[in-house]
């Protein structure tokens, strides 16, 4: 069991440490927000008043933030972690960020003599809070072999992409993906029902024919069809369309880079900025993109 530094305890990190203390390991946790480390003292973890003070003994940095500003604020320059962990420190990141920004922070730590993986995960809260997770790993073999141990207290499938940066490159792909299947989700389940179809009876059909898709499955759009979504629930996230507008900008800049024609990818950034635009929907559920085929 190992002794892990925990930073960005959210919607996800929040149920990703939790799982890490029922596995068995020791815990001290750094976020802004104290209800965010109080519920994590709950359960048994210890808490830092800074992420510098987490890191204090810690074999394990494991970090769970927003965005690419604030893991390279977090690690780099002379008060960065990379600068305070002591050697042979194992660095995984799991936020979803820009790749760039991930070989950028894992060379750093690679050159201070650290083991560092950019780890996006896959699978949203409810993935998290089971323990279910899909991570995608970018980094050295060593570093992986490493990795694997811990990350199996959170995840079911764990896959090792590539290079520093592989995991966040294959992230975004599939949050581009997700993102086009919940809008053509969106906008199947809005036709039928404008032609008077149960939404229930509608999914169940589509997903036992060709229309199936992981939304469908697992995170339908309109409420009431499934009774643990968001939709269900007044569209509180799960995964906020904020996050969702993030994550195609990373993969709109990314295209642009590779010259990689994403038409339907472009689409639905440009749906989501329309969105997530108005009053408090940057906030909500992305999958309350439905509300935009409601006339
Ligand atoms: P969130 O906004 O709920 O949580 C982020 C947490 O980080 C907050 O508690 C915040 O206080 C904390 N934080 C921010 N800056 C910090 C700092 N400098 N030091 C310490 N704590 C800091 O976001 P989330 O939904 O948990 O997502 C986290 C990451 O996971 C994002 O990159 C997101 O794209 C990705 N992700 C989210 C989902 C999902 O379904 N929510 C799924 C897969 C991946």
């Amino acid at each position: 069991m190992s002794s892990i530094a925990f930073i960005g305890l959210g919607n996800m990190g929040g149920p990703m440490a939790a799982n890490l203390l029922k596995a068995g390991h020791s815990l001290t946790v750094f976020d802004l927000s104290q209800s965010a480390m109080q519920a994590l003292a709950e359960q048994g973890a210890q808490c830092a008043s800074t992420a510098e003070a987490a890191i204090d003994g810690a074999e394990v940095i494991l970090s769970m933030l927003p965005a690419g500003k604030h893991v390279a604020g977090l690690y780099l320059g002379e008060a960065g972690l990379i600068a305070k962990a002591q050697k042979g420190t194992l660095i995984l990141d799991c936020s979803t960020i820009d790749a760039e920004t991930a070989r950028e922070v894992g060379a750093a730590a690679e050159a201070a003599g650290l083991d560092m993986l950019d780890a996006p995960v896959s699978g949203g809260v409810k993935a998290a809070q089971a323990g279910t997770l899909a991570f995608m790993c970018g980094g050295s073999e060593a570093g992986f072999a490493r990795a694997e141990k811990i990350l199996a207290g959170m995840g079911k499938k764990i896959f090792h992409a590539g290079d520093h940066g592989a995991g966040q490159i294959a992230k975004m792909c599939n949050n581009m993906l997700l993102a086009v299947h919940m809008v053509g989700t969106a906008e199947a389940l809005q036709l039928g029902l404008n032609n008077g179809l149960d939404a229930s009876v509608l999914s169940e059909i589509m997903k036992n024919s060709s229309g199936d898709n992981w939304s469908l499955q697992n995170y339908n759009p309109v409420p009431g069809v499934m009774p643990a979504t968001p939709a269900s629930n007044d569209y509180q996230p799960g995964f906020m369309a904020q996050l969702m507008l993030k994550d195609l900008g990373l993969a709109m800049e990314n295209s642009l880079k590779t010259q990689s024609a994403v038409p339907m990818g472009a689409l639905a950034r440009s749906l989501y900025a329309s969105f997530a635009g108005k009053d408090g929907n940057a906030q909500r559920d992305f999958s309350a993109i439905i509300e935009m085929m409601q006339s």
